[in-house]
């Protein structure tokens, strides 16, 4: 199996309802792969292990997250508190957001891997071998799986067929996620795909136009941000105001946003504004605990 879905008790009925009619057995399950450790991707996986006996394989990059994220979050919730207040979020807002994922901790039946995956891995399926590609980005340990004979592409939520993937700077991102994301999107573009298999939404074709879209996407985002800071520093809050969000369904202003989604739209603000800076087009000065950004000209 590759990813699991929310641990609850829809989505295991579901999943149970499916494995069923594809004339399979869960208790028969053997491994599971996991495309990265967000609860709708990994939630089920401790349940299913102890269903069957799978193993749960995942990349190194992930494992810290279980501990971090899903035993003890405590310390990651005082950590994201901090940043986003150095970033802006105002203290009236700070603690909502600051605690904005906390809720999705019930839909996670948390495990630790039986192995640990780096890319670059040959699996063997049935007729299929899979070659497990590392694609940082949404997720600091974001793998995906190709099979390079059938030209199918098991996705994650790397590309997604009608949504733009989240990819945020936080405190527990890479340097410059945005810049991980793209070049993974590179190495994705490379490859002959005819079908992808995504995490969320249908499978679907023309991959390479799909990619293309997501890099004018992440083009527009940045050029959007350079014009809210010319000529005036702000706080990435400040910027997050000033964009529109939601941008599928016509694009709403911050404030409308869900607390998730306003913490989602911050860090999501922060990885183009590094991205930015590593292009040297903004810089980031410092007041006191606060960080803003300026455009360079
Ligand atoms: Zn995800
Ligand atoms: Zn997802």
């Amino acid at each position: 199996m590759v990813d699991t879905g929310w641990d609850t008790p829809e989505s295991f009925a579901a999943l149970q309802r499916q494995v069923r009619e594809a004339g399979l057995n869960l208790k028969a399950l053997g491994r599971i792969i996991i495309t990265h450790f967000h609860p709708d991707h990994y939630g089920l996986a401790g349940r299913l292990r102890q269903l069957s006996g799978a193993e749960i394989w995942l990349h190194q990059a992930e494992k810290q997250f279980i501990e971090s994220r899903y035993l003890r979050p405590q310390v990651l919730v005082q950590q994201m508190g901090e940043f986003l207040s150095a970033n802006g979020v105002p203290q009236g807002e700070l603690d909502v957001l600051q605690r904005a994922s906390l809720g999705m901790l019930r839909y996670v039946s948390p495990a630790m891997p039986d192995k640990m995956l780096s890319g670059g891995e040959r699996l063997s399926m049935g007729q299929f071998e899979f070659e497990l590609l590392w694609t940082p980005g949404h997720s600091p340990g974001h793998v995906c799986l190709y099979e390079p004979d059938k030209r199918i592409l098991l996705c994650g939520d790397h590309l997604l067929p009608t949504i733009t993937p989240h990819v945020g700077l936080h405190v527990q991102s890479r340097e410059s996620p945005l810049d991980d994301y793209l070049d993974a999107l590179d190495s994705i573009s490379r490859l002959e795909i005819d079908i992808a298999l995504p995490g969320h939404g249908p499978s679907f074709g023309r991959v390479k136009r799909r990619i293309e879209q997501i890099r004018h996407h992440h083009q527009e985002r940045k050029a959007a941000i350079l014009g809210q800071v010319k000529g005036e520093a702000k706080t990435a809050y400040q910027i997050a105001l000033g964009l529109p969000w939601v941008l599928e369904s016509g694009g709403v202003g911050f404030q409308s946003l869900s607390s998730l989604d306003k913490r989602l739209a911050m860090t999501e603000t922060l990885a183009h504004l590094e991205s930015l800076r590593r292009e040297r087009r903004v810089e980031r000065l410092s007041q006191g605990t606060l960080s803003f950004y300026r455009r360079r000209d």
